[in-house]
């Protein structure tokens, strides 16, 4: 996208996040729903459609492009961009990055418009972590599979109209060259849902379990056509979704510090504000340096993922620190709001229980650390 018409994109969504989004937050944690004109809204906006190619409908917005929207977008609840997040990355992008052309042709205009909601489901109540342990299987019957099991912990799965899904095709093989990524339309008979989870935060998000028994699905479903690539779609999938989860913990970053800083300059104790104490001033300075840090090596790891650089590493470098460092000015803004940052009429109450989860999911702080040392230690022999 030349550079005004995203300068002018940005600004209409800044305007949108502070007049509208931010006003409406209440409301969704209240209702744990988000209202359907903002979905609306959403759709006419073309936020589904970020990552989609311009060929096919969508923005074609570059890694660096997405992730300063994300940025913008998650200044507020984090829920709204729960409502887009798995459409623009973690549900396509397996049919982006490795879909045949036919596959891109027929899903991919209908993720630019919000017509279609995709959800991603590795996730199982024995496979977490160790994803390529995963159990759901998918048994050949001439042109069909035949797929059983379930996933846990799906997001948007009350609301997707469509599954990129990580299921065994190869019983003979335990380990990831025996799983397959499908797509599995959200309304093919034998797909039920589990009751939606209550979650520690970012209520008005959705998850829950995906039951599939004997759901029969297309050969012709298989992401790539070839069997067995399942697994490297999904890590390629959570890899640029790491990118795009710290893009998510810097929009956090700034609202909290935001918030932050105005409490520090307004509340008074001992006959001063409190901003003037050095204690408090430590904390912020550590939030700024957090932040700073984490803006600086998503832009060069957004820019090195565009040019096709970026390693699973650098990514995961990323998501890690991320992740980490929101937690950590999370934390330092419940402390300088004191027992009023405790309280849920305060919004850093709020955000401190929603960014709990950037730590947890699209791979734990531990797998990520696992990551990078096995890949230090591969290069070193
Ligand atoms: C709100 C929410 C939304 C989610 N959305 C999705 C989704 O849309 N799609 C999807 O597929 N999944 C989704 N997930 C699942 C999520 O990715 C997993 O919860 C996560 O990967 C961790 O798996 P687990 O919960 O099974 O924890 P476990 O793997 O059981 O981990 C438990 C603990 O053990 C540690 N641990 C495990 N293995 C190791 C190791 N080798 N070395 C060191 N420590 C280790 C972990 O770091 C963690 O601290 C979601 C989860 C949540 C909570």
């Amino acid at each position: 996208m030349d550079t005004e018409t995203f300068g002018l994109l940005k600004d209409q969504l800044a305007r949108y996040v502070e007049e509208r989004l931010i006003p409406a937050e209440d409301a969704v944690e209240e209702a744990d729903d988000i209202p359907p004109d903002i979905v609306a809204e959403f759709k006419a906006m073309g936020l589904f459609g970020l990552s989609v190619p311009e060929e096919f409908g969508g923005l074609g917005l570059t890694m660096s492009e997405e992730s300063q929207l994300v940025r913008i977008l998650t200044r507020a609840s984090v829920t709204f961009r729960s409502l887009i997040g798995t459409t623009v990355g973690i549900g396509s992008q397996g049919i982006m990055i490795d879909g045949t052309e036919a596959q891109k042709a027929e899903w991919l205009p209908k993720f630019a418009t919000g017509e279609a909601i995709a959800s991603f489901a590795l996730t199982e109540p024995g496979a977490g972590s160790d994803a390529a342990s995963l159990r759901c299987s998918a048994v050949q019957e001439g042109e069909y599979f035949r797929i059983n099991g379930t996933k846990r912990y799906i997001t948007n799965a009350p609301r997707a109209t469509v599954f990129t899904l990580m299921a065994r095709t190869d019983p003979g093989n335990r380990g990831a060259a025996g799983i397959s990524a499908f797509i599995v339309p959200a309304d093919s008979p034998g797909i039920s849902l589990g009751k939606p989870d209550r979650k520690m935060g970012q209520r008005g998000a959705k998850t829950c379990d995906v039951i599939l028994e004997d759901v029969m699905v297309p050969a012709a479903n298989i992401i790539g056509g070839v069997p067995g690539q399942g697994f490297r779609t999904a890590m390629k999938v959570l890899d640029r979704g790491r990118i795009h989860i710290a893009a998510v913990a810097l929009g956090m970053a700034d609202r909290l510090i935001e918030m932050s800083l105005a409490y520090a300059m307004e509340r008074q104790q001992f006959g001063q504000r409190i901003g003037d104490f050095q204690l408090v001033q430590a904390m912020l300075a550590d939030m700024e340096v957090d932040r700073l840090t984490t803006a600086a090596l998503l832009e060069r790891t957004a820019a090195r993922f565009d040019a096709g650089e970026v390693t699973a590493r650098e990514c995961s470098v990323l998501k890690l620190h991320a992740s980490e460092a929101v937690g950590r000015i999370a934390d330092r803004a419940v402390q300088i709001h004191g027992g009023a940052g405790y309280m849920a009429e305060y919004k850093v109450e709020r955000f401190y229980r929603d960014v709990r989860l950037l730590r947890i999911y699209e791979g734990t702080s531990q797998i990520q650390q696992t990551i990078i040392a096995k890949s230090m230690m591969r290069e070193k022999s």
